[in-house]
């Protein structure tokens, strides 16, 4: 596959990157993620990630965009209210980028679509906002050998980590079960300041960036906090993959 005069230009500033070049350039054009949740986390990644061209873009949400998302949820504007959120997101992505083909699906990611979902993608990003779905996102993609980032946000504190089949420790590794439902309060409870989610969004959208180029450390086997509030990021080393894990044993 040859760059056309557009994709020069348009790219250019990845291609005069070194670490990146026309053949990083390539293999993002040849790459494909698929973003589960099209809210705070899901936007910026999902925007990244259309405007660095990379060639397939899939996106589930079961969501429509409410005016309570607009304060965070920037892949949406007050034009988009009502509106199915992964609609909403896919007009935004390909004017973004025409250049990229975007796989939009409204629904609820369960344990009967997850593995097709996901299927034939080479990463995922974990952009939900509940327990019961990080921890389906990490079984499904530790199962099918997909590579994923995990996020999570709440108030000023985020944090991510990067699973690699073979490399590290899974989120159940870590995090064995979810909560008891109603233990942690969820996001409507708690809040969340905008911007976070333009940070740590961004950063499973570059942990997908260097995933795919093959460059770079990714963080496997570490936890990355950041604490908004006081401008603390933190890489936490994680304990070895756990051998009973009840998900990656074996894998
Ligand atoms: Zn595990």
């Amino acid at each position: 596959m040859e760059l056309s005069n557009e994709q020069a230009e348009r790219y250019s500033r990845h291609i005069v990157l070194k670490g990146v070049g026309i053949e990083g350039q390539k293999k993002l054009l040849n790459g494909s993620v698929f973003i589960i949740g099209a809210g705070g986390l899901g936007s910026p990644a999902a925007m990244y990630l259309a405007a660095a061209g990379v060639g397939t873009i899939g996106i589930a949400d079961a969501d429509s965009v409410d005016l309570s998302n607009l304060q965070r949820q920037i892949i949406h504007t007050s034009n988009d209210l009502g509106r199915d959120k992964v609609l909403s997101a896919e007009e935004t992505l390909l004017s973004i980028n025409p250049d990229i083909t975007v796989n939009a699906y409204c629904v609820r990611v369960n344990q009967d679509n997850i593995l097709d979902l996901i299927s034939g993608y080479d990463f995922v990003l974990d952009c939900s906002d509940n327990f019961a779905t990080k921890f389906l996102i990490n079984d499904a993609c530790v199962k099918a050998r997909v590579p994923f980032s995990h996020a999570g946000i709440s108030g000023f504190q985020g944090q991510l980590m990067t699973y690699v089949p073979k490399e590290g420790p899974c989120y159940r590794c870590i995090f064995k079960e979810p909560p008891p439902d109603g233990a942690v309060p969820d996001g409507r409870q708690t809040g969340v300041i905008g911007a976070l989610c333009g940070v740590i969004g961004s950063m499973q959208a570059m942990e997908a960036v260097k995933y795919l180029i093959g460059e770079g450390e990714l963080l496997t086997g570490c936890m990355l906090t950041y604490d908004a509030m006081n401008a603390d990021f933190r890489k936490i080393k994680l304990p070895e993959k756990v051998n009973d894990c009840s998900v990656c044993k074996g894998r």
